[in-house]
């Protein structure tokens, strides 16, 4: 087996450099009282906490969100009061139960707390059997908390794990919110937890030589969507958003530990968690702004690598009128998308406005354009929507979504290599005596797909060659859309 150790990161994740918001998130749940504020104060230590207000069927529930930092990792954390109202009353599956399933689905991982003092309540019962019913996905850790008050010598400590072992979420950690006892191997479980997390998360090439990571695929693509909304002022991107938002919408509200002016907005679309990445910034900055380079996106590269899928937004009735569809700050956008190996799915918004004849010519120019303006990159998803009517809202999610997917895709070597054997018989090779030699085929990395060959002998892969493979492997594979790399290294 050959080795593709050089695309394999193996520098443990620097915490503290990570972007906020792909901070994984950690729910504190159990029953009141348990010390689930208190943990939580200990977590932000005197950072600032945000509290969303979820207004849900006249029922308002708190949920607090810090910043957690313990040692060098950070996280997310949330406590959430709703979940504990919930349990308290009885009523599991009550009014709120949507918000909490939300809210739990927010979260990567939670913290399931239990009172050692105490011992265990019916009520830790209670909050266990909703955990096992509603948080399939997510990894449950026990923590007995108040354990500082357990008399060690008595072996009081272990008679309440094995308690809290009952419940069925394994071993627990015993710590003290109060003293910072057991903050350390807290510490412990949660770093490689998290690291793996974000491992998947963050954008660094990592060893994917594995066989099977093509079940990991599935999983992967259902990981927070971090989508981002451009386009120029007044192509309709608000009220687009706000149609979509609609029925979906979950939690708004400014982001921990950001710029007051970013605005994150999260969602549930079909039972995946959406963040609007900073699009509230961008509407604001580009409507403040005129003329050439008005789209701060083109300046903002920082922003554009945080979105894994961009809508650019177009003005239809402007589309109509133009000599060309897209303005120059449009086709810098879209260009820059496929560059930086984002998805890039095309919005025409107001199509209301435009009667036959113009309808159809909008409707075929738009595509003809994109395609000369990104040659690379073929069967670009474009949507021909209504805003303002809400027409094209699903159309708009479902190719948002097809995108991403395909974005996240993830091929196993051996399926790589019956193709490679395939497709290379069917390439005319310019010298078929001097043809190069590719020995091995396989996927670095997803998000976006990268692949690489490994050649052998003197040939190397020629650009027509590369681009040969490239094209093939999208119409088999059906990556169309999405930028895919393949990039070559020589072996003996
Ligand atoms: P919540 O309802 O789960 O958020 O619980 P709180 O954080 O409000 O804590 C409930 C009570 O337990 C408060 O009186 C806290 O002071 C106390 N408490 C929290 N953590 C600890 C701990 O580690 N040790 C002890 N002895 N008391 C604690
Ligand atoms: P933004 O600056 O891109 O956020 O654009 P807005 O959402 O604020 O929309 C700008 C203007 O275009 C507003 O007057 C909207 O009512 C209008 N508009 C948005 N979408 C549509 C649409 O689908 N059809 C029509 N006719 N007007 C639209």
């Amino acid at each position: 087996r050959l080795s593709v150790a050089s695309f394999a990161s193996e520098k443990p994740v620097e915490f503290s450099k990570v972007d906020a918001r792909l901070l994984p998130t950690v729910l504190l749940i159990g029953r009141p009282n348990v010390g689930k504020s208190a943990l939580f104060n200990r977590l932000i230590r005197r950072r600032e906490a945000l509290v969303y207000n979820t207004p849900n069927d006249h029922v308002t529930r708190d949920i607090r969100e810090g910043i957690a930092k313990l040692g060098d990792l950070r996280f997310k954390v949330l406590d959430s009061a709703g979940l504990e109202a919930e349990a308290s009353s009885g009523s599991v599956l009550g009014r709120t139960a949507e918000m909490t399933a939300n809210v739990l689905r927010m979260s990567n991982f939670a913290l399931f707390l239990v009172d050692a003092r105490d011992g265990l309540q019916p009520m830790d019962l209670d909050v266990g059997k909703w955990l096992r019913k509603h948080a399939l996905e997510i990894k449950i850790i026990m923590v007995m908390n108040k354990a500082e008050s357990l008399d060690d010598g008595f072996g009081s400590v272990d008679a309440a794990a094995g308690e809290a072992r009952m419940l069925g979420f394994g071993d627990p950690i015993a710590l003290s919110a109060e003293t910072g006892l057991g903050m350390n191997d807290l510490y412990e479980v949660l770093r490689p937890l998290l690291e793996e997390h974000m491992m998947k998360i963050v954008d660094e090439p990592v060893d994917e030589t594995n066989e099977d990571c093509e079940s990991s695929e599935q999983e992967e693509s259902k990981l927070p969507l971090q989508l981002a909304f451009v386009g120029r002022p007044n192509v309709g991107k608000s009220t687009l958003l706000n149609s979509i938002l609609q029925e979906d919408r979950v939690l708004v509200g400014p982001e921990a530990g950001l710029t007051r002016d970013s605005v994150r907005v999260e969602f549930q679309y079909q039972g995946r968690t959406i963040y609007m990445v900073d699009t509230a910034g961008w509407l604001q900055r580009t409507k403040s702004e005129k003329g050439p380079g008005s789209l701060s996106v083109v300046q903002s590269k920082k922003n554009l690598m945080r979105a894994h899928v961009v809508a650019l937004v177009l003005d239809g009735e402007e589309v109509s009128k133009a000599r060309r569809s897209l303005t120059h700050d449009e086709v810098v956008i879209a260009r820059r998308c496929i560059e930086e190996g984002r998805g890039l799915v095309i919005i025409v918004n107001k199509m209301d406005l435009l009667k036959e004849r113009l309808y159809d010519r909008v409707l075929k120019a738009v595509p003809e354009e994109i395609q000369t303006i990104i040659p690379q990159v073929t069967g670009i998803p474009i949507v021909f929507v209504s805003a303002l009517e809400g027409k094209g809202r699903t159309d708009v999610m479902e190719q948002v979504i097809q995108t991403y997917k395909k974005w996240c895709l993830r091929l196993s070597t051996a399926r790589l290599n019956r193709w490679l054997r395939k497709v290379m018989s069917r390439h005319s090779w310019k010298d078929l005596a001097a043809q190069p030699k590719v020995k091995y085929f396989t996927q670095v990395k997803a998000r976006p797909p990268t692949f690489v060959a490994f050649v052998s002998g003197k040939t190397r892969l020629s650009d027509t060659d590369l681009r040969f493979l490239t094209r093939s492997l999208k119409e088999d594979f059906d990556m169309g859309g999405i930028p895919v790399r393949i990039l070559q290294r020589t072996v003996p």
